[in-house]
């Protein structure tokens, strides 16, 4: 008798571990913020948590899209100059973070580029070199220290007719901690809020019960399976934002999206990529490695590895210079496994 409890113990265990280590996973994609996103979850609620989830996005972009006529962007552009206008707290909260980081990274981070970056149109249908004036004008038209922020009544004001917000380098971040809340009333807690690639969040563990591999964009060579590197993440977030997004090439000058404030060009100061990670019990951490890596990227490899290294240790990353050099940030480097054999790590 005692025997056959026994046995029957040994299957149960059995049975039970091949269905932990399989977990299921929901999983739905589809284009939001001019991205694919991408989420998947596991657990009872996981197909509510995900999709509850594509509905705050739509909510999110609706408040944050620089097109859409409706949105707190377009209500800043149109009172620009006039006075303050009243923004969603979610706006109002990504507003606060961004003036403390051009603070903090001595303005490379400048949510006000607005002007420049509709002048540019790159990764536009009007994409083009503009000419040097053209860039002075907008310049002028820009500056974190011209926006005014009102916390009473979460309000926020563009100093100069003409100026405008742009969240192209924050909000992918912004919405990952946003889908990370809806997860969490969901009790999900193994998934992957995939933004596109460029902003990616591991939750718990994968469907083999191991932390999210997750591959380091290659910044030259388009492969979809060739990569700089791999790191594992779990709880995590990881972002990464490179020369190779989005770009024209001109008399072979290669002219991308991320802007240097003080120069209003694309910026070009020895950086290719750059990657940031962020354990997810740091508050903002999705917001944060988004912006973080459009700034280390316009401050180059050695500042921007200085910057990285003043703030908290669960800020981990890298910055792979123009060079081939792999300037690793607070023991990132022990992260990185695989490193692609174009590149080396810097002394
Ligand atoms: P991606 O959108 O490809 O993930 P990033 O996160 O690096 O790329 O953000 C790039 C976007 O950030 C640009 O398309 C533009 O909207 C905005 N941007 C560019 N330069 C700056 C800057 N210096 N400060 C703030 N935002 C910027
Ligand atoms: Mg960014």
């Amino acid at each position: 008798m005692k025997k056959k409890a026994g046995l029957f113990f040994f299957v149960l265990v059995v049975f039970l571990c091949t269905a932990c280590g399989q977990e299921k996973f929901y999983e739905h994609s589809a284009v939001v913020m001019d991205t694919v996103v991408t989420l998947s979850a596991s657990g009872p609620e996981a197909q509510a948590a995900v999709d509850e989830s594509f509905q705050r996005l739509a909510e999110l972009e609706n408040m944050a899209s620089s097109t859409i006529e409706t949105s707190d962007v377009a209500k800043l552009r149109t009172a620009a100059g006039t006075g303050y206008v009243q923004v969603h707290p979610e706006i109002y909260h990504m507003l606060e973070v961004s003036q403390e980081y051009s603070r903090l990274s001595g303005g490379a981070w400048d949510v006000t580029l607005g002007p420049l970056i509709d002048l540019w149109g790159i990764g536009t249908d009007h994409a083009r070199l503009p000419e040097p004036e053209e860039i002075t004008a907008a310049r002028k038209l820009t500056g974190w220290q011209h926006l005014k922020l009102r916390a009473e009544d979460q309000s926020a004001m563009l100093e100069m007719p003409g100026m405008s917000v742009d969240f192209g380098g924050i909000a992918k971040g912004m919405a990952i901690d946003e889908v990370r809340k809806i997860y969490a009333a969901h009790h999900i807690q193994n998934g992957l809020i995939n933004m596109g690639a460029s902003s990616i969040y591991g939750m718990g563990k994968n469907k083999e019960n191991k932390s999210w591999n997750i591959g380091i964009k290659h910044p030259r060579n388009d492969d979809p399976d060739t990569y700089l590197g791999v790191v594992s993440l779990s709880d995590t977030v990881l972002s990464t934002s490179g020369d190779y997004e989005r770009y024209f090439v001109i008399d072979g000058k290669r002219y991308h999206h991320i802007f240097d404030p003080q120069t209003g060009y694309p910026a070009q100061n020895g950086a290719m990529s750059d990657t940031v990670i962020i354990d997810g019990s740091m508050m903002d951490s999705g917001m944060l490695s988004d912006l973080l890596t459009t700034a280390v990227f316009v401050l180059g490899p050695e500042k921007g590895k200085a910057f990285l290294e003043d703030l908290p240790e669960k800020v981990q990353g890298e910055v792979t210079g123009t060079n081939h050099k792999i300037y690793a940030v607070d023991g990132f480097e022990k992260k990185l496994r695989d490193l692609n054999k174009d590149f080396s790590l810097a002394p």
